[in-house]
C-alpha cells in the first residue's frame, strides 16, 4: 500500500540499508469473460444519438472496490434513475454504461469503440465517474463553440453545489471513455476531490465505510444535470 511505500522512502532517506522480503502469491487463473452492462433511457426525438454516463463494475483484488469503482457505478446509476423517475424523456438517449474489465486495461472501453466505429458520430458526449466518492469541485470539457453556451449553463447550475467552472481545453471523460475520446468524441469531466483517493484505491482499505452518502448525493445531482441537459439539446458538441 502507499503507507508502506512511504515508510520505505523514509528509511531510505535516513541512509539506512534496507532488506525487503516480498511474499508474492499471484496465480494465473485462466481467461474469463467480462462484459459491459448497457441501459438506455430512450430519447424522444433522436434515440440513436446517445449521451454516455457510467462507471466500471470490476475492481482490484484487494478491498471491496467501494471507491474504485462501486461509487462511480452508484453515482451514474442513481443519476439515470433520477431522470427516469421524473417521467420526462430527453430528446436524445441517455446511455448508462457499467463497464467491464477496466482494471485489466480498459477492455470494455476498447470493445465498445470497436462495436461503434461505424456510428461514432452518434456518440454525442460522455462522462464517467471513476475517481472515488469525493465531492465534485470542478467541471472541464472539450466541446464545440456551438455547445459552449450549454456547457456554461451546466456549470452555472452546478455552482450552488460547489462546482467551479473550468476550461474547455481539457479532453477526457474518465478511463473507460478514453478510447472514444481519442477517436474524437466530445467530453465533459466532473472532477472529484481525490485527496484521499490514492490512500485507498487498490488497497485493502477500499471499503464502503470510506464513502460519505452526502458527497455521493452531490455527485448524483451533477451527473443528472449534465446528462439531462446534454441529452435534451439538439446541439452538435463536436467541433466541425
Ligand atoms: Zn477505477
Amino acid at each position: 500500500s502507499n503507507p508502506d511505500a512511504d515508510q520505505l522512502e523514509r528509511i531510505h532517506a535516513r541512509g539506512e540499508t534496507m532488506r525487503v522480503s516480498l511474499n508474492l502469491q499471484p496465480k494465473a487463473l485462466g481467461e474469463v469473460e467480462s462484459g459491459n452492462v448497457i441501459v438506455d433511457i430512450r430519447g424522444s426525438e433522436s434515440p440513436d444519438e446517445v449521451v454516455i454516463i457510467g462507471g466500471h463494475l470490476d475492481s482490484w483484488d484487494l478491498g471491496t472496490g467501494a471507491i474504485d469503482d462501486g461509487a462511480g457505478v452508484a453515482i451514474a446509476t442513481a443519476a439515470a434513475k433520477l431522470i427516469l423517475d421524473s417521467g420526462k424523456r430527453p430528446k436524445r438517449s441517455i446511455r448508462l454504461i457499467l463497464w467491464g474489465a477496466e482494471e485489466a486495461g480498459l477492455l470494455g472501453g476498447f470493445a465498445y469503440l470497436e462495436r461503434h466505429k461505424k456510428d461514432l458520430d452518434k456518440q454525442i458526449i460522455g462522462s464517467e465517474s471513476d475517481f472515488g466518492a469525493g465531492r465534485i469541485w470542478q467541471l472541464t470539457s472539450q466541446v464545440s463553440a456551438e455547445a459552449q453556451p450549454l456547457v456554461n449553463k451546466i456549470a452555472e447550475l452546478l455552482v450552488p453545489i460547489g462546482v467551479a467552472p473550468g476550461s474547455n481545453d481539457a479532453p477526457g471523460a474518465g478511463p473507460d471513455l478514453t478510447p472514444l475520446v481519442k477517436a474524437g468524441m466530445p467530453s465533459l469531466r466532473l472532477h472529484q476531490d481525490g485527496n484521499d483517493y490514492f490512500d485507498l484505491h487498490h488497497t485493502a482499505d477500499d471499503t464502503l465505510d470510506k464513502i460519505n452518502p452526502h458527497d455521493l448525493d452531490q455527485n448524483v445531482a451533477a451527473f443528472a444535470v449534465f446528462a439531462w441537459l446534454a441529452a435534451d439539446s439538439g446541439l452538435s458538441f463536436k467541433a466541425p
